[in-house]
């Protein structure tokens, strides 16, 4: 007889403890407390002088980033989103420029746009693996277009080279938001270093991390001019330093301090340990689900590694008989751990939907400077609405500790709903 389902009121399939994953070792420990014992825990100014790089931890760090990387340069900030506010100055967006960026992201890759007065047009992201479609983002560009910033989402790369093309082909700068996809591979390069600018995240939820943290690479040296001069008081420091391009010099203190960049040094040396982990415990859940019927399991396309920042699933109701919802509550009610239906899909936020970000008068979209027409409704996003309304489910599998073991009791889990989706019907 078939085991009675936990919303039923039998047994859960997954009844063991689950604790958060903690990347730091005595490493970081000694590398904190090394800098703590030093009394320098930053070393920044904010005019031209030999400190406005920062201190010795920060360099180091930014050096180790940018031989694993294989960049030219790398510069450290407080935060990913600090990153991509960089990134989006740096390449000099102007006031009402639109900027396609994907729905299907965290919100800071679309506030960096506004942040400078310009325009986040928000493309629709294709089914394998939830990143912006190349065909939604020619769809999208108008005569107002200036830049894409792509996300690189839940360990997968985007279609980096078609997107490339049509920003060639329009004359657009790229920026790669990689916060989840560090060391993942596309066509023999890194992610995050395929576009004109990647951001990297550093924050507590991610491959490895800092606390708070984040790292924009480049290989071009006027952009990394000029996000190291954003990153620390531009306006203060353009004068001394002989910079004539005073375009978005308005500087900010997004430094990341001494000690950040000692762990940074430590996580780093570890980055590769952890993603093979998630790889291959993302393998071994892949190979136990694969075949149920009406579930899809992560895509990984030709000449590209997964790093699982999140372990993403789409259920087919039509295959399935039942909907995403009722099998996500079966799934829960055996104790299955990170699993979220939910996803902030970004047009959707309130902001956009009233275009109420500066003051209450609908600034920068209601502003002289922008002649565009952009829309948020829904339906401009059909893929990525309906992922969320009836399709996409998530594990997250970064974020706990799990281990073979595991795996197979989250395997067992859904091999008990699938054996019983008649019941839930
Ligand atoms: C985490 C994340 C960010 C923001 O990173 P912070 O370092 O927390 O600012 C940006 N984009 C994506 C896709 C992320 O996952």
């Amino acid at each position: 007889m078939k085991e009675k389902l936990a919303i039923f009121g039998g047994q859960k399939a997954f009844d063991e403890e689950v604790v958060r994953y903690n990347t730091m070792g005595p490493e970081e420990v000694l590398a904190a407390k090394q800098v703590v014992q030093s009394g320098v825990l930053s070393q920044y100014l904010g005019e031209w002088d030999p400190d406005f790089y920062g201190g010795p931890k920060v360099k180091e760090f930014e050096e180790r980033w940018t031989d694993h990387f294989r960049v030219k340069h790398s510069i450290a900030v407080n935060s990913c989103t600090s990153g991509l506010m960089v990134a989006v100055g740096a390449i000099g967006i102007e006031p009402g420029d639109e900027v396609i960026v994907s729905p299907w992201t965290m919100a800071a890759t679309a506030t960096s746009v506004l942040v400078w007065n310009a325009i986040p047009v928000f493309a629709d992201i294709e089914d394998e693996t939830f990143n912006l479609d190349p065909v939604s983002i020619e769809q999208n560009i108008t005569s107002y277009t200036k830049a894409i910033v792509v996300t690189n989402i839940f360990g997968h790369a985007a279609r980096l080279n078609e997107i490339m093309l049509i920003a060639r082909k329009y004359n657009l700068k790229v920026i790669e938001d990689n916060a989840q996809s560090p060391n993942a591979l596309y066509h023999g390069k890194y992610t995050g270093t395929i576009a004109d600018i990647g951001v990297f995240s550093l924050n507590y939820h991610k491959h490895i991390h800092t606390g708070e943290g984040g790292v924009c690479v480049t290989d071009n040296d006027e952009l990394a001019e000029r996000m190291q001069l954003i990153r620390n008081h531009a306006e203060a420091v353009v004068e001394g330093k002989g910079v004539s391009n005073l375009v978005n010099m308005i500087g900010f203190n997004f430094r990341m301090p001494e000690m950040e960049a000692a762990i940074g040094i430590e996580q780093l040396k570890k980055l590769l340990f952890f993603v093979d982990e998630k790889i291959e415990l993302a393998n071994v859940l892949t190979h136990g689900i694969k075949d149920l019927p009406g579930l899809r399991v992560p895509i990984v396309k030709e000449k590209c590694t997964h790093v699982y920042y999140a372990y993403p699933l789409i259920v087919d109701e039509n295959k399935t008989g039942v909907s995403r919802d009722r099998i996500y509550e079966a799934l829960l009610a055996e104790g299955m751990p990170a699993l979220a239906k939910r996803f902030t899909v970004l047009h959707l936020l309130p902001m956009y939907q009233k275009k109420i970000a500066y003051g209450s008068k609908g600034f920068p979209w209601t502003a002289k400077f922008y002649d565009g027409s952009v829309s948020y409704e829904k339906g401009i996003c059909p893929v990525s609405e309906s992922m969320i309304d009836t399709r996409y489910m998530n594990i997250g599998i970064s974020l706990f500790k799990f281990d073979k073991q595991k795996i197979q009791y989250i395997i067992n889990a859904f091999k008990k709903v699938w054996d019983a989706l008649h019941l839930l019907k």
